[in-house]
């Protein structure tokens, strides 16, 4: 017998819906590249979506055509993040740090049809424009102005009349977003996001459990929009209907600071390393920023080390959110809040469970194969993390490549290394390709750099295996040490023994200046195994 409820669709337009009925009057406010601030109401970004989305649909572009970004944070992007999926089109994020090439690579791939482009990032266009098959450039600036020989983004919107708009219906399991890994593991490859998977990322990541945000809240997503969705945040916020703050290319520790006192942000999310950043400010000068209303900031996109967690809440009362997720998850899919018995534990306890990448979000599945099948959930079994749910991707869009991620029974192989614990927490031990493999046990790089993160000398630290006659595989740790203070290799290794068997401990440490990031700012860990090919280990 089937259930007698409507089979009502999941889509984005419905969001923009609710955004129309109930939140005319709340405020999106965007730092403009001259770092003055642009702000207008959900009214005024519901009208101009509605616009883009008639103009687009002028354009003559079939349904399901993808449409391309290259944006920072800004009120405009929002506008195509809602507009161009309500004219039944993709909307197609690029990461503005990725190179000439592989902007073309992802464009010609994907076949985008438009770029909606920043008018700071212009420049970028010399590096791919020649080799790719766009119809048309437009180009978002708060002026309205556009280089020489483009067109701009408001003269584009201007003449549409968003009095002829029409909610469309959709399917929800129509395309509406596509994003493309980064590419560390081999080629970009695409996750094609539908309506429905945005909807129902929306409202796990909202949960009081996940990052907890209402209409309370004013939100600043730091992790940007061409990654990931800008983690759906977007999405989210738009959906309950938050005061939003877009930081637009002013990334920098000193202006997000300025931001989140300026407008009493709530809630804000981004990758360690900006953290890390804002964390050493924070330090030198407790009292500079009144971030009393920062009730929580959610940090992902490689492992927050515990001594940053512990720094920001011993130290500054600010509460820190660990997340765990990848592109092929829309991306958010497992979330370190911490359960009633963990309260009633040790706070030492507490932090450890913090460090660890969390409980998995309703309807998200998570099992880790190793070399005999599924492991343990007994905490120190590893194995590959294997997920499936409503918002994994079933495939790689257009591509056979990859193929080997999705197994014969429907789950995605994510590549991250795990143990899981009787509780269910998540514990990513590593990348499959980061683990050092020494005589035949695992060593986890991920462990031994939190914990070198957590000496106080050390700023940032990054441990790669290094190939050894006898044991196969031994560890090598690249630190870069904090401005003014100094840690010799005999005090790192000091500080490792007290948490780690001698077995595991690196063989050598390598002071650096800094290490090299990929264009989301993890760490390059392909470019350090080919800085220090053919290192010689003491044998
Ligand atoms: P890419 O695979 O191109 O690096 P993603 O942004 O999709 O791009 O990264 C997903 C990966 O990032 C995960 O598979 C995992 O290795 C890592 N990651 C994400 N969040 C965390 C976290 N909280 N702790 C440790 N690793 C993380």
């Amino acid at each position: 017998m089937q259930g007698l409820t409507m089979d009502y669709q999941l889509t984005l337009p419905a969001l923009l819906k609710r955004a129309e009925d109930l939140f005319g009057k709340r405020e999106i406010v965007t730092r403009l590249p001259d770092k003055s601030f642009h702000r207008y109401t959900y009214k005024d970004f519901v009208r101009r979506s509605k616009k883009l989305a008639i103009a687009l649909g002028e354009l003559g572009l079939e349904k399901g055509d993808r449409v391309a970004t290259l944006a920072w944070n800004q009120y405009q992007h929002l506008e195509a993040y809602f507009g161009v999926p309500s004219a039944g089109l993709v909307i197609h994020t690029i990461n503005p740090r990725l190179k000439g090439h592989e902007i073309s690579y992802i464009l010609n791939h994907a076949d985008d049809k438009v770029l909606l482009i920043d008018e700071t990032m212009a420049p970028l266009l010399a590096g791919f424009k020649d080799d790719v098959n766009l119809e048309r450039i437009l180009v978002f600036s708060a002026s309205g102005d556009a280089p020489e020989g483009l067109q701009s983004y408001e003269d584009f919107i201007e003449g549409a009349d968003e009095s002829k708009f029409e909610y469309p219906t959709l399917d929800e399991n129509d395309a509406a977003a596509l994003c493309y890994t980064s590419g560390t593991t081999g080629r970009p490859k695409g996750a094609l996001y539908s309506h429905r998977c945005l909807c129902i990322h929306s409202l796990l990541v909202s949960m009081p459990d996940a990052f907890g945000i209402s209409i309370k809240d004013t939100v600043l997503p730091v992790v940007p929009m061409f990654h990931v969705n800008a983690w759906g945040i977007p999405f989210a916020a738009t959906m309950i209907g938050c005061k939003q703050v877009m930081p637009g290319p002013h990334m920098d520790p000193e202006s997000l600071l300025d931001a989140l006192e300026r407008e009493k942000v709530n809630f804000t999310a981004g990758v360690p390393t900006i953290w890390l950043g804002i964390l050493q400010i924070l330090d030198k000068d407790p009292d500079k920023y009144d971030l009393s209303n920062l009730h929580a900031m959610g940090v992902g996109g490689s492992a927050a080390p515990e001594a940053m967690i512990r720094g920001f809440e011993e130290r500054h009362g600010l509460h820190i959110i660990h997340a765990w997720g990848m592109t092929e998850m829309a991306p958010v899919g497992t979330a370190g809040y911490l359960t009633p018995d963990l309260l009633e534990e040790p706070e030492d306890v507490q932090y450890k469970y913090r460090a660890k990448q969390g409980i998995q979000l309703p309807f998200v599945e998570v099992r880790a194969r190793g070399d005999e099948g599924f492991v343990e959930w007994d905490g120190n079994a590893m194995g590959e993390l294997e997920v499936r749910g409503p918002t994994v991707a079933s495939s790689y869009y257009e591509s056979p490549e990859g193929a080997d991620k999705f197994t014969d029974d429907g789950w995605f192989r994510t590549g991250d290394v795990v143990s899981i614990d009787p509780r269910g927490y998540v514990e990513i031990r590593d990348r499959d390709k980061d683990l050092v493999k020494s005589g035949g046990e695992w060593i986890s790089s991920v462990d031994l750099e939190n914990s070198l993160m957590g000496h106080e000398a050390v700023a940032e630290a990054a441990v790669i295996a290094i190939p050894h006659p006898k044991w196969d595989e031994r560890p090598l740790a690249v630190v870069v040490l904090k401005e003014g203070k100094n840690a010799t290799p005999d005090e790192l290794r000091e500080h490792l023994e007290t948490s780690f068997a001698k077995w595991q401990l690196p063989d050598a440490f390598e002071f650096v200046d800094e290490i090299p990031r990929t264009a989301t700012g993890k760490f390059l860990k392909r470019a350090l195994r080919e800085q220090f090919e053919g290192y010689e280990l003491a044998t």
